[in-house]
């Protein structure tokens, strides 16, 4: 099959690790600058313009979308999917997921369990705010946040009503949260594809003063059994954010798994290094069975 990767750095782990799966497989994969794509629109016959050529050959894209570009990734990706061509991440999947007030709330009317999330306006009621959550130690989080860039802990109450009005002050957008004292640091990725776990990694904070266990804050990663709940928590997840491909983040917890967060392009390189797995190869497999047979995407919103 031809098969793009949209990338805009093909030197990432994640992209090399791709195109090589693919290339193994005897596909022929190229890597697209998503950024690079002017996309063509007149009556019916869409198509993708690239450095002078039209992209009207691929069979499926696996989009690799970074969240200060999702509005373009996703022109790109739905241009693609106009064109029919599978896609191993929607283009309405893609935005929801990065939006992550949206993708609490959907969560939580499916019924997973996440920690208690206020949303707010700007209030002077940070006492109620923070009542609500439980009182303090609470996280702050600013909704444009990844990398657990963004993502404060604040111990009493004095600090989360500094931090509240100080984001407040620079009109960010935040969630105020529940503050899981009980997973210590550590918070577990399902990588999910094709509605299985196909591996899934314990990451755990590695300063004593840190509680994001995040890689690029300096987490360490090891492979990790999922209990029954945890595994059902990512599936359900991954599902009902309408993923095909997925790294659910799951906080333990006293009662039970917590979903924190849904990721649409979660790296490889963790998880790879961690499992031993051959994920970028569960993804071709997961083209291979749908490309082919031209099943259309429908947009779920
Ligand atoms: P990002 O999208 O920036 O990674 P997350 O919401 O995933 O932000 O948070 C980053 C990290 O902070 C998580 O991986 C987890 O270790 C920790 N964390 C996030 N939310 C909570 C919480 N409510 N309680 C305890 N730890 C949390
Ligand atoms: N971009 C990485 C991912 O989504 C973040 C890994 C991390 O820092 O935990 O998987």
């Amino acid at each position: 099959m031809n098969i793009a990767i949209l990338s805009r750095n093909p030197k990432l782990y994640s992209t090399i690790r791709l195109k090589q799966a693919g290339e193994a497989r005897g596909h022929k994969v190229e890597i697209i600058d998503h950024m690079k794509c002017v996309l063509f629109i007149e009556k019916k016959k869409p198509v993708v313009l690239y450095q002078g050529r039209r992209l009207d050959y691929f069979d499926a894209i696996i989009p690799r979308i970074g969240a200060s570009v999702t509005f373009y990734g996703a022109a790109v990706v739905r241009h693609f999917e106009m064109m029919k061509v599978f896609t191993a991440v929607e283009s309405q999947a893609l935005i929801r997921s990065r939006d992550k007030l949206r993708s609490l709330q959907i969560l939580s009317r499916a019924g997973l369990d996440l920690p208690k999330t206020i949303f707010m306006d700007y209030s002077r009621d940070t006492e109620g705010i923070l009542e609500a959550v439980g009182g303090a130690p609470v996280v702050i989080k600013l909704l444009e946040g990844t990398q657990g860039l963004g993502v404060v802990l604040a111990e009493n109450e004095k600090a989360a009503q500094s931090v509240i009005e100080a984001f407040h002050g620079l009109h960010a957008r935040i969630i105020v949260q529940e503050f899981i004292k009980e997973a210590r640091g550590i918070d577990i990725r399902a990588f999910v594809v094709d509605g299985e776990v196909v591996g899934a990694m314990r990451r755990q904070a590695t300063r004593k003063d840190e509680f994001r266990s995040n890689l690029h804050r300096g987490g360490v990663a090891t492979v990790v059994k999922l209990t029954r709940a945890e595994k059902s928590a990512a599936l359900k997840a991954a599902k009902k954010m309408g993923l095909g491909v997925a790294g659910v983040d799951l906080l333990p917890s006293d009662r039970g798994p917590l979903i924190i967060e849904v990721n649409s392009s979660p790296g490889l390189e963790g998880i790879e290094g961690a499992t031993k797995v051959d994920i970028a190869g569960k993804i071709f497999h997961y083209l291979e069975k749908n490309a082919l047979k031209k099943k259309i995407q429908k947009d779920r919103v």
